[in-house]
């Protein structure tokens, strides 16, 4: 039998519906060997994110729940760094780094809050080439922003693009924009990300198929996560993950243990 575990969820700390504590009970009847907090780290965005003060609250709760379970489940502590928090990710045993924002004019623009504030960043760069173009910039710059054990949904430009709304997915522009980073930073695990099928947004993970199979072919490694914000969504999708991780050709996903050497 795989081992199931998760070390991409949210809580009432950030912007998740549950208590960890709901989290890692529903993670021990649905049989994980571990859960893993990676609260949200974006703190010039107080709705999604951890304020400094909150994380250390976080910090210490999920600190207890760790030694209170530790018998029926390992509980880890991660943060969901986003590249252009401030404050650095100390005091975590994992680092999921992710792009969520386009700075522009000195603004910090969601591309995933919701498909308004999408149109609406299109209208403020101009064009999907530029925002595309910008977008996978910061992504394979990930690394100098923040160290990262996991690269978080790789592609999330591409959330509200089912069926090709904005742009095509297959076009040699956009697939050189997304290769040119993956370069960079494929030496770290990504993820492969149900989050956005859970949200009904998309019918297949973070990152697209045909972006799978170019890390595969760069030598990259993968693990599967749900980015849940509810418990019920802790193991979402993740047999139609692991086919799809198999579809793109790779023998298999790393074991939480291969992920990182957990001190
Ligand atoms: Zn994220
Ligand atoms: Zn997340």
């Amino acid at each position: 039998m795989r081992e199931k575990f998760n070390l991409h969820t949210h809580s009432v700390y950030c912007d998740g519906r549950d208590t960890p504590e709901e989290m890692v009970k529903a993670a021990i009847e649905k049989g994980f060997s571990a859960i893993g907090f990676s609260g949200h780290k974006n703190s010039f965005d107080p709705e999604v994110s951890m304020s400094h003060e909150s994380a250390r609250v976080y910090r210490r709760k999920i600190g207890e729940l760790k030694e209170k379970y530790k018998k029926s489940i390992r509980v880890l502590l991660g943060v969901e760094q986003d590249i252009f928090e401030p404050e650095p990710a100390t005091g975590y045993e994992y680092i999921i780094g992710s792009v969520h924002y386009i700075k522009h004019n000195g603004k910090y623009l969601s591309i995933d809050q919701s498909r308004e504030n999408f149109d609406l960043i299109l209208k403020e760069i101009g064009d999907t080439d530029t925002l595309i173009k910008n977008y996978f910039e910061l992504v394979g710059d990930t690394l100098k922003y923040t160290p990262a054990d996991i690269i978080g949904h790789f592609d999330i430009i591409a959330k509200f693009n089912e069926g090709g709304v904005y742009f095509d997915e297959e076009d040699p522009g956009y697939i050189k924009a997304a290769v040119s980073a993956m370069e960079k930073i494929c030496h770290i695990p990504f993820e492969v990300n149900t989050g956005a099928i859970s949200r009904g947004y998309k019918k297949a993970p973070y990152p697209s198929l045909t972006l799978l199979k170019k890390l595969r072919d760069m030598g990259g490694r993968v693990v599967y996560s749900s980015d849940c914000h509810a418990k019920e969504d802790l193991e979402c999708a993740y047999d139609d993950a692991i086919e799809y991780i198999r579809a793109a050709g790779f023998e298999r996903f790393l074991s939480l243990d291969e992920v990182k050497q957990w001190k």
